[in-house]
Formats: C-alpha cells, sequence, structure tokens
C-alpha cells in the first residue's frame, strides 16, 4: 500500500490512503488492512473532513487492527516438545532431553529436530530457561551463517567486510557502514532464506555501492532477479517473525 498520510491513533501512527470515487453521494467506506487504513471516499470530500471522520471512527479501527494482529500473528512458543520452529525457511520439532548426565545446557540441531538438552536440576522456570537457550542458540548459529552467506556473496564480488554483528534490538533488516562492517536483524534468521539471502545481498552490494542508484540495483538483480518480491514479503509479514 503505498499510504499518502497518516494518523496517530491510540498513540501510534496508522498509515492511511484515500481512493478518490466518482460518486456523488457524501459516503465515505472503509478498510482496514495489515499495512493501514484504505479510504474510499468521494471527490468533493476534502482531507481535513476525512480526518476527522477517521478520529471519529478510532475505537473502531483499534479493533479492527487488533483483530487482524490476532490472526496473522502465529501463536508465541510455550517452548515444549513437538513443537515446530523456523530457522533460515527450515522447520525443526523441538525435543527436549533431560538427563543429569548433562553438565550443562546443549542446543543443538538434529537432521529435522532442534534438541535441546537439560541437566534434571533445571525446573523452575524451566520454559523460560529454554527459551532464554533457544534464543541464544538463534543469535549464535543465526550470526555464523550470515556470515558464510555474506561472505559467499562478497567473494563473487570480489569484496571484503570486516566486521558482522547479529542485531538483537533492530528497526532495520540490515546495514553496510562506511567502513564495511555489516549488520543485520536477528529476526532474518527466522524469515525463508530466499528473504534473509536478499538482505544478505542488498548489503553487501553496498560494500560496492554507497547509494541507492542505478548500479546498486542492477548488482541486487544479478544475485537475486526477484528481489522486489523479497521487499514486499519483509513489508507484509515482518509482524509473523516471532520466537
Ligand atoms: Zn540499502
Amino acid at each position: 500500500m503505498h499510504a499518502t498520510s497518516e494518523i496517530i491513533i491510540d498513540g501510534k501512527a496508522i498509515p492511511y490512503k484515500v481512493e478518490k470515487t466518482r460518486s456523488r453521494k457524501w459516503s465515505v467506506g472503509f478498510k482496514v488492512t495489515p499495512e493501514g487504513i484504505v479510504v474510499r471516499a468521494p471527490m468533493l470530500v476534502p482531507d481535513i473532513a476525512i480526518r476527522l471522520i477517521l478520529k471519529n471512527k478510532q475505537n473502531w479501527i483499534v479493533k479492527q487492527l487488533n483483530k487482524i494482529h490476532k490472526q496473522e500473528s502465529p501463536a508465541a512458543h510455550k517452548y515444549i516438545n513437538g513443537e515446530v520452529f523456523s530457522f533460515f525457511g527450515n522447520p525443526y520439532i523441538l525435543e527436549i532431553r533431560e538427563s543429569l548426565d548433562y553438565l550443562r545446557p546443549i542446543v543443538m540441531l538434529e537432521t529435522d529436530h532442534l534438541v535441546v538438552c537439560l541437566p534434571l536440576i533445571v525446573q523452575e522456570n524451566k520454559n523460560k530457561k529454554i527459551k532464554e537457550l533457544i534464543k541464544n542458540w538463534y543469535l549464535k548459529e543465526g550470526k555464523r551463517i550470515m556470515n558464510e552467506k555474506s561472505e559467499y556473496f562478497a567473494t563473487i564480488l570480489g569484496m571484503k567486510f570486516n566486521a558482522l554483528h547479529l542485531k538483537e534490538v533492530s528497526s532495520i533488516w540490515g546495514s553496510c557502514s562506511r567502513d564495511q562492517n555489516l549488520s543485520f536483524s536477528w529476526k532474518l534468521t527466522l524469515a525463508p532464506k530466499n528473504v534473509s539471502d536478499y538482505v544478505v545481498i542488498h548489503e553487501v552490494c553496498h560494500l560496492v555501492h554507497k547509494h541507492h542508484g542505478k548500479q546498486f540495483w542492477e548488482c541486487v538483480k544479478k544475485f537475486e532477479p526477484n528481489y522486489k518480491e523479497r521487499i514486499k514479503w519483509l513489508k507484509e509479514n515482518s509482524h509473523t517473525l516471532v520466537l
């Protein structure tokens, strides 16, 4: 959705787009989508009136947005046996093993299982502890894999990067600094492989082109001709990337 404006509702900036109709009736229609509000209004209705109507309908809008969010966000994990976790687009079944033989907790992949080994002592807040262990594993393994991907594409371009960071808190998917350091959001580990690949390609192309000009996009396109699809996926699905 190409939003033309934003309106503050419930403390949040909600994008909205106005589609002007040729109707002679002064009726205004609304549709709440995951990306914002679509308003259908006759040409004659001024923008200020649309904003007023939106403000008047804010309770309804908040309700609709909450509904959409509930539908779309996958249920958060409970961290129990049998739950499925996605790692770079592959599904893994959680398997918790408890034994006094384990001196310390271990997280690892075994074919299609994400295995968490726990010394039996862990009883209190066990699920919270498992969540923490899995999150740390995602951060560590995710960094290793993002590093491999970045090296792969950088080598093809004949470029090198310095450090690579996987950020736990980030409002952006990736960045490439002036001194050739790469940063990525850890949430990419939860996205499909072609999506994390796209973000890596994007930042690695910045090693060569420090802009978003034609040459830059040509570089991206060489590796990922469907990059626009990946951008769209990120825009529409970022709220589903939860551990
Ligand atoms: Zn960029």
